[in-house]
């Protein structure tokens, strides 16, 4: 038996057909005692089209309210995939990330997560659902909702999977994985087979956007082993670790990265007087 959490981001649950087959990749790859977990970001652009709908509304689109709206949009994604297990004729929940019990700071649009007390997913796993987890959102000791920064999914994944010591994380994106540099830049970009968290929190500060820096930090913290894959393949993607295991993979450097919004500014001629 093995305790498994997945998360699929916005582009992977975009549209029914793409959660239906999600849903039956899940169940086909799921063996009969296998526990597992979904955590899943909104659908497509919707947190963005939130964002701009606020914009509409208010010039300031941020605050409590803000999270309220924002956090909507996963919880479209959580009931949908939860009716497409059900019409396939597997028991599932779906659960908001008040109810999965990640408690959060009241830092409105940038909660940081205080704690996990996954007691209700456990009880919904051992009714034998597969459960699906809203990313992106906790609950502060008032009971109101606060998301926890874009990309904020990846890091509801990884708590969850470490607060209940899962076996794995599985992060399904759109690429095959970490690769030592964009592959859209550089046709010599190749796929690595394994990084470690202090590598990968490396890369991914400079814009490697395969995974939320946050994320990274919390399975170094808790020591869960992060599988970054594609959501299109069924091919092993990149594990991040504490160490490698593959000798191959001991490069003297592990990746390249860039991030192209950044810009220096020089002040020349300053007086040396503190
Ligand atoms: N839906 C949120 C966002 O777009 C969270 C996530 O996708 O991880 O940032
Ligand atoms: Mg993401």
């Amino acid at each position: 038996m093995a305790l498994i959490v997945k998360k699929f981001g916005g582009s992977s649950v975009a549209t029914p057909e793409k959660i239906f087959n999600i849903v039956d990749r899940v169940l086909r790859e799921k063996k009969e005692d296998d526990k597992v977990v979904i955590v899943v970001s909104a659908m497509g652009d919707t947190t963005d089209d939130l964002v701009a709908l606020a914009k509409e509304v208010t010039s300031k689109p941020y605050g409590r309210e803000m999270d309220r709206l924002l956090s909507t949009g996963e919880q479209v994604t959580i009931a949908l995939m939860a009716m497409a297990f059900n019409e396939r004729g597997h028991k599932a929940m779906s659960l908001t990330g008040d109810q999965a019990g990640i408690t959060s700071t009241d830092t409105f649009n940038k909660g940081r997560i205080l704690g996990v007390d996954p007691n209700r997913v456990f009880e919904a796993l051992d009714e034998g659902n597969i459960v699906v987890v809203a990313g992106f959102q906790g609950i502060t000791e008032y009971g109101d909702m606060v998301t926890l920064g874009r990309g904020g999914s990846d890091t509801t994944a990884v708590a969850l999977a470490g607060a209940m010591k899962a076996d794995v994380c599985e992060i399904f994106t759109d690429v095959e994985g970490v690769y030592s540099t964009d592959p859209r830049v550089a046709k010599e970009a190749f796929k690595l087979e394994e990084v470690t968290y202090g590598e990968m929190l490396e890369m991914a500060r400079l814009g490697a956007g395969v995974m939320q820096p946050r994320a990274v930090e919390m399975g170094f913290r808790y020591g869960v082993p992060i599988h970054v894959r594609s959501t299109f393949s069924d091919n092993t993607g990149t594990i991040i670790r504490e160490d490698y295991t593959v000798e191959a993979n001991k490069h003297v450097i592990t990746g390249v990265a860039d991030d192209t919004n950044t810009a220096k500014v020089a002040l020349v001629g300053v007086e040396n007087k503190p």
